[in-house]
């Protein structure tokens, strides 16, 4: 049988010209456009707006290598529109930032922030049978990821299948964490999701990557990367281990290839075209620590024990109150509804009600001056 291609191709800086031929030749290397001219003209691009963050901070996809998709693809014949909802910003205040409006503004593509929501059925969903899902994605016949290079609190990697997060509208968001404050349940929840939107293609920015603790607070890292493969759980597993990470350590890639009957099953389906995996590996990266909840318990040992066990052994959110600017984004965004201003001696600090924490470390995804440390403190 055929193998799922990922190509990996060493490409130092972000020069348009460059990063034109790095996606020109990746895409050739994986087979071309004519597998997605079959599916249609419409596509999409989803680029990551985690943040409004200008591009050297590596919170971003960076602007030329989203330029450079725009182009590859309009020169191909394609209709390009791009599209993201970032978490607490608006679109057009983000994406300035992050100088991708620009580029949209200088190809005069259509750029949607995610909003209308529409009820759409995913049978083969494991925990999520329908999501609401907004309207414009539906019209595209290609959805195609442009993914940053980073870590992640909560999910240790984030790449392709995790930027599609960003199709769920704004105020959504939050209440997935909720909802799944468990970290395999939230993978099994992205799982679903990629399930859904049938991603066609991933083009991976790592030229320059985060490490340390993203996907907002960590470290811009030159790691010289453009990946890309028309299967995205492959892209994501080929640049988690390059980043060197075990791709079963990473949730949503060990979920994903659980459900055998839709995606790639183990790294053997797997081909790597272009450069040796080997010559891009950076010598190192500083990686998210990965923690285990005492899942094997469940069922064996009471509720409350579990619990202990979990708040001695899984990191949570501590403030450092003379960082923080005060701006109540984590409060905004926070799910469980643990954060507040309190006021001592006439100042002002964020509290937090460590029995409501989820864990799910959405505020230090969102602090804008890593005011915020994981750290285990037994209670
Ligand atoms: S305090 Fe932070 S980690 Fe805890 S639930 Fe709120 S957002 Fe999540
Ligand atoms: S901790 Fe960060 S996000 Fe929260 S108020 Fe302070 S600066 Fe803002």
């Amino acid at each position: 049988m055929a193998k799922t291609k990922v190509a990996l191709i060493k490409c130092d800086e972000y020069n348009l010209k460059e990063v034109e031929k790095a996606i020109n030749y990746a895409i050739s290397l994986i087979g071309g456009f004519d597998r997605l001219r079959k599916k249609g003209k419409k596509v999409l691009l989803k680029p990551n707006i985690l943040a409004g963050k200008e591009p050297e901070y590596a919170v971003t996809t960076h602007p030329v290598v989203f330029e450079a998709t725009i182009k590859i693809f309009l020169e191909n014949g394609f209709e390009v529109a791009a599209g993201e909802s970032p978490p607490l910003e608006p679109l057009g205040i983000a994406a300035k930032k992050a100088g991708l409006l620009d580029v949209v503004e200088k190809y005069k593509i259509p750029f949607y922030e995610f909003k209308n929501p529409i009820k759409i059925s995913n049978p083969d969903g494991k925990l999520i049978k329908s999501f609401n899902i907004s309207e414009e994605i539906l019209n595209f016949d290609i959805i195609v990821s442009l993914p940053k290079l980073k870590t992640h609190a909560q999910m240790y990697y984030t790449g392709a299948m995790k930027n599609l997060f960003g199709c769920i509208t704004g105020l959504q968001k939050p209440h997935f964490h909720l909802r799944f404050p468990d970290r395999d349940d939230f993978a099994n929840m992205i799982v679903d999701l990629n399930l859904l939107l049938k991603p066609s293609l991933g083009i991976m920015d790592g030229i320059v990557a985060m490490e340390g603790k993203g996907p907002q607070g960590g470290t811009p890292k030159k790691v010289g990367l453009i990946a890309t493969s028309f299967d995205i759980l492959a892209l994501d597993l080929v640049c988690a281990e390059l980043i060197g990470y075990k791709y079963i350590d990473i949730p949503i890639i060990k979920n994903a290839l659980e459900r055998k009957n839709f995606f790639i099953s183990s790294p053997e389906e797997i081909e790597i075209v272009g450069e040796k995996i080997e010559n891009l590996k950076p010598s190192h990266f500083e990686k998210v620590k990965i923690t285990s909840e005492v899942h094997f318990l469940q069922n064996k040992v009471p509720k409350p024990i579990i619990n202990f066990i979990n708040n001695i052994t899984v990191p949570k959110p501590h403030f450092k109150h003379k960082v923080c600017i005060k701006c109540g984004k984590c409060i905004s965004i926070c799910p469980a509804n643990a954060l507040q201003f309190k006021n001592k001696n006439k100042n002002k600090f964020v509290h937090i009600d460590y029995n409501k924490c989820i864990k799910c470390y959405c505020c230090d995804e969102i602090c804008p001056v890593k005011a915020i440390e994981l750290k285990i403190r037994p209670f």
